[in-house]
């Protein structure tokens, strides 16, 4: 995916990154005694904002300030950023690529309506050279110049057992594919996947939505899931 950044940039065309992960890291933990921060509510890991220096509950909105010390053990300057957000991904890529024009599309970058709009009008003209989005960008928008786009962690959507999980992250990553090489100009979109032969992995890499739902029907009438058991009921 680097690669294909720097080929892309070098050419002069636009890229854009998604992942679908607000703020800097989903998990924060104590490297000194292994405590995750959580919400005090919910038990779910409390995600790092390092533009806010907030550590938010995306379930709640609960958030506090990010600690000097752990709140456990009390070590100092001890609490690691685990695992990537859209911030983070940020970081990297002007990390990679110091020159590029880099701008975030996010619900926490982006303050209103006409924020958004001017971003959008940026990208369309192309004063940017790598957008990193979550889901705000992934459809709606037509921007001529962009050829690659490339899906960070593209299982995200898969886990957490919801029975809608596979439909949505179908949607969502064909939408955000389907960003790259619009118009008269061929594009790519590059998947990063620990599951290469997932059914929405390989419907997505065959550009075949019909295969996608005729598979996802099939499992779930197996499993006695709707659509087909509200039929049966
Ligand atoms: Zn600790």
């Amino acid at each position: 995916m680097v690669d294909a950044l720097s080929a892309t940039y070098a050419a002069g065309d636009q890229s854009l990154l998604f992942l679908n992960r607000r703020g800097y890291a989903p998990l924060v933990l104590c490297k000194a005694c292994g405590e995750r921060m959580t919400a005090p509510d919910t038990d779910s890991w409390l995600v790092e904002h390092r533009y806010s220096g907030r550590l938010v509950c995306h379930l709640t909105g609960f958030s506090m300030p990010k600690p000097a010390a752990c709140p456990h053990c009390g070590a100092i300057d001890s609490l690691v950023s685990i695992g990537p957000g859209v911030e983070r991904v940020e970081e990297e890529a002007r990390t990679l690529f110091p020159e590029a024009r880099i701008a975030v599309f996010s619900s926490d970058t982006l303050w209103d309506a006409r924020e958004a709009r001017n971003l959008i009008a940026a990208m369309e003209q192309g004063q940017i050279d790598i957008l990193v989005a979550t889901q705000a960008a992934a459809k709606g928008h037509n921007f001529p110049n962009l050829t690659l786009v490339g899906v960070v962690d593209a299982d995200l959507g898969l886990r957490g057992g919801d029975l809608r999980a596979a439909e949505r992250t179908y949607q969502l990553l064909a939408q955000a594919t389907g960003r790259a090489g619009r118009k008269d100009r061929p594009g790519r979109a590059l998947l990063q996947t620990y599951a290469p032969e997932h059914p929405v992995m390989q419907a997505l890499l065959a550009q075949d939505r019909d295969a996608f739902t005729t598979a996802e029907l099939h499992e779930r009438d197996m499993a006695g899931l709707p659509p087909s058991a509200a039929w049966r009921l």
